[in-house]
């Protein structure tokens, strides 16, 4: 028999709704139990006594809940991440009236009904009552108050407005030529501007409120049609669509590597793997550090107005970066706060306690909402209101809150790089894919990672038991003993493969037909250099000097920048180092560049692009390359060159930066571009002249080439190991290159064990990988 659950935030409510449910099925038995308040007087509700009515209520029939409003939707939906999968699938959370739907289900269930078909009468139940007062579920467009048209819509999704349903509504508004406001009809409230976020959310709806929708303008019908279909729905679906099953709880969305089977108690969810090694702790998160505001006076209204644009455009590219909807959100809530904050600058305050205060105001708006959850949403409003504010002062990146297993929405590269491996066991990221820049730094640092998860992994709580294996990106929360003795096995196996390859590590890497291959790694700060050292790295394939300039208000200058060159050099010890010059823009933005924003970053002014635009940053780079050159056997790499032209002038940039340092070029000097860009590669003859080697970064050459954003969870197919598309532009770079110039591979896929035969076929002789990686991947030259 199907069962029934009552989640109410009132017991003495919940058991006299179940009396009556009970009287309404004249004797015949009925499985139905309470999780109801905190105890007998004490209102609340709690998801661990959910989760046991529920499995109280099942006898492998199924269960349908029912829940009054707020959070009880909250503690039920966490109540099913808390029940064996099995179980799970078994149950549906259904957004029925508590006490005419529990009595229409009363009577499905008791007749021997299934669980959709309870569940589709609960969701009914108010149908006797509508008919009889005369109302239907949407009202027709009439005329409105205002003499434009307007319509009455009620309120399914389970959360009501809150932050995704209201951003959506607020985009859909936004999307027509017409002033569109609401109101909440329920509550009697005021009328508020359909395009401002915060004011919609503020209305308090919840499921089942009434919401009035009316509009001036040319678009004025189209709007309100659109806008009360979106609230009444949440997503502009039938609200067929509103029932949910244990079903939908699972981990992982990431596209064709997207999860499997609810992750709860096995490892059943698979994302993207990112870095390899298996990784056992508790979950673990980031904690903002305080901000401190400098007690400054305005510089005057206009360029704080601009110190201001800055910081925004700054969050927006992050923001769009992550692309998950409850980031939708907070870029809305972005333009909500911009005039509030511009106002207060108008009247003399300097951007950042402008912006405090505009973020102070309307967070208290939400915090004086009767709803808890949408109370709750007061956080997102701080949360986007502490990025600004960090990028307004130039404070530090949020640090970690506790040791075990990171988890986090995205992080950012300076974020990654600062990751400690002696805290952090592993790392799960909602977004993200394995050739994304936050990926290749968990690498980089030995921290098994899986990313592109999905933004449920958000909703883990701090201190759950989290099993992931970065080299396969399978997850489990809260993993049963088998699955863990599982993964406690497989780590123990990839603990004696890797010592086997760091026993040999110093030696050289030759193939069985007796081809030797120079294996380099590819760092990021003089800590990693010397761990790539210590892994036997032949070289330093590639030396990341962006870490050098993220996260500052200002370039290092030649002096700094020459002493982070001289020790990385004296890491390698005689060995070759390949410094790139520095590859910002897009997703790797340094704060003293400010660039407009574009469209697609990816496809604006980064790389090379970024350097020839501000020659004097470049030039002392590059003076300070040409010193330590003249110290240590030295190689110069440029990013993303497309053109023999971007080539040209940087050698003479470089030529220049020589001549000033001194007399005559450095013996051991070498100057090489990577090829990143399908142009290159495809035009590779024309820049061998200029070239003393090539070295391929196949994470920009797979994203280029295949239309594949690298950082885009949903592509993660495309852009994840070595696309034959790929594998055949490299074997015309190699071609062109023939005998006169050397081709290395430094992206990520010189460390995909399947990729490295294909490579060394094509006439690859180097290859550059993460530091950790370096005796695993000369173990499989060895192999080939
Ligand atoms: C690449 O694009 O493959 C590369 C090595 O450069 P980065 O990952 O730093 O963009
Ligand atoms: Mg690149």
């Amino acid at each position: 028999m199907t069962g029934l659950v009552v989640v109410c935030h009132s017991r003495p409510l919940a058991r006299a709704a179940v009396a009556l449910a009970t009287e309404m099925t004249r004797g015949r038995p009925l499985q139905v139990e309470i999780a109801a308040g905190l105890d007998e007087d004490t209102y609340g509700t709690d998801a661990v006594a959910i989760m046991e009515a529920v499995v109280a209520a099942d006898d492998g029939d199924g269960v349908v809940v029912l829940m009054d409003l707020g959070s009880a939707v909250l503690s039920a939906e966490t109540a099913l991440e808390l029940l064996d999968p099995d179980v799970r699938d078994r149950v549906v959370l259904c957004p029925g009236p508590l006490v005419e739907g529990l009595v229409a289900a009363a009577v499905a269930a008791a007749s021997g009904a299934g669980r959709s078909e309870v569940a589709a009468e609960a969701l009914a139940g108010l149908a006797g009552k509508e008919s009889h007062l005369g109302v239907t579920e949407q009202d027709q467009i009439t005329e409105g108050t205002q003499g434009g048209p307007s319509a009455k819509v009620r309120v399914t999704d389970p959360h009501g407005l809150h932050a995704r349903p209201a951003a959506r509504v607020v985009g859909e508004a936004r999307s027509f030529d017409a002033r569109v406001e609401l109101r909440n009809a329920t509550t009697g409230s005021g009328w508020v501007p359909a395009s401002s976020l915060s004011k919609v959310a503020t209305l308090g709806v919840l499921q089942g409120h009434e919401v009035e929708v009316r509009a001036s303008g040319a678009q004025a019908q189209e709007a309100v049609a659109r806008v009360a279909a979106v609230a009444g729905s949440g997503s502009g679906l039938s609200t067929g669509r509103a029932l949910s099953t244990g079903a939908s709880q699972d981990l992982g969305s990431a596209g064709e590597n997207g999860a499997g089977g609810g992750p709860q108690g096995r490892a059943g969810a698979v994302a993207g793997a990112a870095s390899p090694g298996v990784a056992i702790g508790p979950a673990a998160r980031l904690r903002a550090v305080p901000i401190d505001v400098p007690d400054v006076p305005s510089l005057g209204v206009e360029p704080e107005r601009q110190r201001l644009d800055r910081a925004l455009d700054q969050t927006r590219r992050e923001l769009t970066r992550i692309s998950d909807p409850i980031f939708d959100a907070h870029l809305l809530l972005l333009d909500d706060l911009d005039p509030e904050a511009r106002t207060l600058i108008g009247q003399a305050h300097p951007a950042p306690q402008a912006w405090q205060q505009a973020v102070a105001a309307i967070a208290a708006d939400f915090d004086a909402l009767p709803d808890p959850y949408l109370r709750g949403r007061a956080a997102d409003v701080r949360a986007v209101g502490d990025q600004v504010l960090r990028f307004l002062v130039g404070a530090p990146a949020p640090t970690l809150a506790g040791d075990g297993v990171l988890i986090a929405a995205d992080l950012t590269p300076a974020e990654a790089a600062t990751l400690d491996p002696t805290r952090i066991a592993g790392v799960l990221l909602a977004a993200g894919s394995p050739t994304s820049h936050a990926a290749i730094l968990t690498r980089t640092r030995g921290i098994p990672a899986v990313v592109g998860a999905g933004p449920q992994v958000l909703d883990i709580r701090d201190g759950t038991l989290i099993a992931l294996d970065g080299g396969s990106g399978e997850i489990a929360v809260a993993p049963a003993d088998a699955v863990l003795d599982a993964f406690r096995a497989r780590a123990a196996e990839q603990r004696a493969r890797s010592q086997a390859a760091r026993s040999r590590a110093i030696e050289p890497a030759v193939t069985t037909t007796g081809v030797p291959i120079a294996v380099g790694a590819n760092v990021g700060s003089v800590e990693e250099a010397r761990a790539a050292a210590a892994n036997g790295a032949d070289l330093a394939g590639l030396v990341r000097t962006e870490f050098l300039f993220q996260d500052r208000t200002a370039a290092p200058d030649v002096d700094e920048q020459l002493a982070v060159y001289r020790a990385i050099a004296a890491a390698f010890d005689g060995r070759r180092v390949t410094l790139r010059t520095l590859d910002a823009g897009s997703d790797k933005p340094v704060p003293f560049l400010p660039a407009p924003p574009e469209a697609n970053p990816f496809l604006g002014v980064r790389g090379l692009r970024l350097s020839l635009a501000h020659p004097t940053v470049f030039a002392a780079q590059l003076q300070a390359i040409a010193l330590v050159a003249r110290e240590a056997p030295i190689s110069v790499m440029f990013p993303m060159v497309t053109t023999v032209g971007e080539l040209r002038r940087a050698r003479m940039m470089l030529d220049e930066a020589l001549a000033r340092t001194g007399s005559g070029r450095p013996a051991d000097l070498r100057v090489g571009m990577m090829v990143e860009v399908p142009a290159a590669a495809l035009r590779a003859a024309d820049f061998v002249p200029y070239a003393d080697f090539f070295s391929v970064g196949t994470n920009d050459l797979t994203q280029y080439t295949l239309a594949a954003e690298r950082g885009n969870a949903a592509l993660m197919s495309l852009s994840t190991g070595l696309d034959p598309s790929v594998a055949q532009l490299i074997d015309l770079l190699c071609r062109a290159a023939g005998d006169r110039v050397p081709v290395a591979v430094c992206g990520e896929v010189a460390a995909d064990e399947q990729a490295v035969p294909r490579l060394l076929a094509s006439g690859v002789r180097q290859l550059s990988v993460a530091p950790a990686l370096v005796p695993l991947v000369k173990q499989a030259v060895r192999a080939t």
